[in-house]
């Protein structure tokens, strides 16, 4: 399908463009990022890049014409494609017709495999777009995310951070007449439950809303594309495998005791053990560990890289260390474990080279795997056990997608949101859009929270000639208020052109102050830029403005630099 030149909006006051000068002519071939034409607004002159490669296959706006913004002004597509007024149907073809009454005889036009994030926004997206969509779910609706992983930790995330306020209320003036408190883990559990079940009905209810079927089971795709669920089968144009990834589990010596958990096993755990061993430092694993320590147990870390939360920026993963310390969790970095040992109701972790670690329970938090079960039939391409997906989410079988965890790209509930829709998309309207992550945001809710977008310190170095600007949350006036200066915010950006390569924050609304940064980088909006923004005031996010003025050495909240 031919990729559309659009007359660019270049700014909320433009309405129309001239273009200048086409740099190519009808048949050149062109590639992606490659300068097509330069046009004008009343404001500025812009050259216009490719957005696609392929062969410049159709001019319809000459140099010197006036052309209304998101008016197409040419394709490009493949060579001897023929678009514009060409492609406009006139008559159904016989031929077409044959197709169409086949295409019809399908029991649906789209049968998503799945209820996760990525599953069910590709199912109600695709429902949008005027197409009839089943969801086949083997447990809930709603996936990993809202059943067994981002909704419940953060639900037990807010009891922790309760819990940290009681014990800050006394510093603050706020006597409590007894400070003591326990935790009721069958409430604890049951509240996350009925969180869970308001959120899952509510997708539910958003299927009955655009006229979706789903329906209980595991569903089968045999090589014929047919999904079978129990004995009924279903066919369909197109086919969305959208089943996620379930835990990872290592090889080692006792691993299968059932004191030891998945993340899933802990979210249902009736009483606090006394102490948890974490088998993994990453996101997982320091948020639980955040959440069973302010319950009351005794928690170790043990983390084979030599820092916690690995994929973070080394500074962040410091600050964040310090934090879980100085709140009386253990952490053992670059240690390995070799073989766990059950004995009297209790677990030994053995770590090599270092002391053996006894506790109650351990949680397992090392990593998801794809879940490919349903798929063996299909003879899907993999790479490290993931399904390979193109850049429009498509497998090697045309006509079968697959978003989300599945594909292993960014195991995150939000790019799974992305993927699906991109799916839905792509499998209605014709495969068009590309996937496009770089700027999507990752938070770590522990407290003080963590987000970041894009590359590190570390990694922009290796590729950029960069300048670092940062503001500790310590010369941030809400914090200062709110008693939560420990952390910064740091932003990465390309020297030359001040552009945002990557934004790190620990501390206050960390989880939100993010999504602005990452909108930043999305809209390729530069350092400068956000120097001319206002930021209400007093706001925790006043730091990721004030880290971007740093970057241009001119932060008013910071002293006065020298030889900067
Ligand atoms: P899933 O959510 O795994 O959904 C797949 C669905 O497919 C499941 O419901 C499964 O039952 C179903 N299924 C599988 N096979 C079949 C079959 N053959 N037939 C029928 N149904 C089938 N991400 C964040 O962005 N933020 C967070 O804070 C966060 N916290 C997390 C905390 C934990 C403890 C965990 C484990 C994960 C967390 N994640 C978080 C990751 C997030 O949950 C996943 O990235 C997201 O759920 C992926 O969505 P998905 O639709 O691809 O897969």
């Amino acid at each position: 399908m031919a990729t559309e030149i659009i007359m660019p909006k270049l700014g909320v006051d433009m309405q129309e463009g001239q273009i200048i000068e086409w740099k190519k002519k009808e048949g050149d071939e062109v590639k992606e990022g490659e300068i097509l034409l330069e046009i004008m607004s009343d404001k500025t002159n812009m050259e216009l890049e490719a957005e696609a490669t392929g062969t410049l296959i159709k001019i319809l706006k000459k140099d010197g014409e006036t052309v209304p913004v998101t008016e197409v002004i040419g394709y490009i597509g493949k060579k001897g494609e023929v678009v514009g007024e060409e492609t406009k149907p006139t008559e159904v073809k016989e031929e077409e017709k044959e197709e169409k009454t086949e295409k019809n005889a399908k029991d649906y036009d789209i049968i998503v495999i799945g209820g996760g994030p990525a599953g069910y926004y590709c199912a109600i997206r695709a429902a949008q777009l005027g197409a009839r969509a089943l969801v086949i779910e083997k447990i809930e609706v709603g996936g990993t995310c809202l059943n067994r992983g981002c909704i419940p930790t953060k639900t037990y995330l807010k009891n922790a951070e309760i819990i940290e306020n009681i014990q800050h209320a006394k510093k603050r003036g706020i006597i409590l007449k007894d400070e003591k408190y326990t935790v009721d883990m069958d409430k604890t559990v049951d509240v996350k439950n009925n969180v869970v079940k308001t959120l899952t009905n509510g997708i539910k209810g958003l299927f009955r809303s655009y006229g979706i079927d789903c329906i209980h089971g595991v569903g089968k795709v045999l090589n014929d594309k047919t999904v079978v669920v129990d004995d009924k089968k279903f066919t369909a144009d197109k086919i969305v495998i959208a089943t996620g990834s379930k835990v990872s589990k290592i090889n080692i010596p006792g691993i299968e005791s059932k004191l030891v958990l998945t993340s899933d096993d802990i979210l249902e755990l009736r009483q606090v053990p006394e102490s948890l061993g974490i088998i993994g430092g990453g996101v997982v694993g320091v948020e639980l560990a955040q959440a069973f320590n302010s319950f009351g147990s005794n928690v170790t870390i043990i983390e084979m890289s030599d820092r916690v939360v690995p994929s973070c920026d080394e500074e962040v993963s410091q600050v964040l260390r310090k934090s879980l310390e100085s709140k009386g969790i253990k952490i053992l970095t670059s240690s390995k474990l070799n073989s766990i040992e059950e004995k009297e109701g209790r677990l030994t972790l053995k770590l090599e080279g270092k002391e053996d670690v006894v506790v109650d329970k351990a949680l397992l938090s090392i990593g998801r795997v794809p879940e490919l079960e349903g798929t063996e039939d299909l003879g899907l391409t993999l790479e490290r056990g993931r399904i390979k997906v193109d850049e429009y989410m498509q497998t090697n079988i045309e006509g079968v997608y697959a978003p989300g965890d599945v594909n292993g790209i960014k195991m995150l509930a939000h790019a799974a949101f992305r993927m699906g829709e991109l799916v839905a998309e792509n499998a209605i309207k014709g495969n068009h859009r590309k996937v496009k992550l770089a700027s999507t945001p990752a938070a770590v809710y522990t407290m003080p929270e963590i987000g970041m977008v894009g590359l590190t310190e570390t990694k922009a170095r290796e590729k950029y000639d960069i300048s670092v600007g940062k503001f500790n949350f310590a010369g941030n006036g809400r914090a200062i208020a709110s008693d939560e200066t420990a952390g910064f915010v740091k932003v990465i950006a390309d020297k030359k052109y001040g552009e945002i390569l990557g934004v790190h924050i620990i501390g206050p609304a960390a989880a939100e102050i993010i999504n602005e940064a990452a909108t930043l980088m999305e809209m390729e909006i530069t350092v400068d830029e956000v120097a001319k923004t206002i930021h209400g005031h007093p706001t925790f996010s006043e730091a990721l403005y004030e880290a971007c003025l740093d970057v241009l050495g001119e932060a008013i909240h910071l002293p006065k630099k020298i030889n900067k």
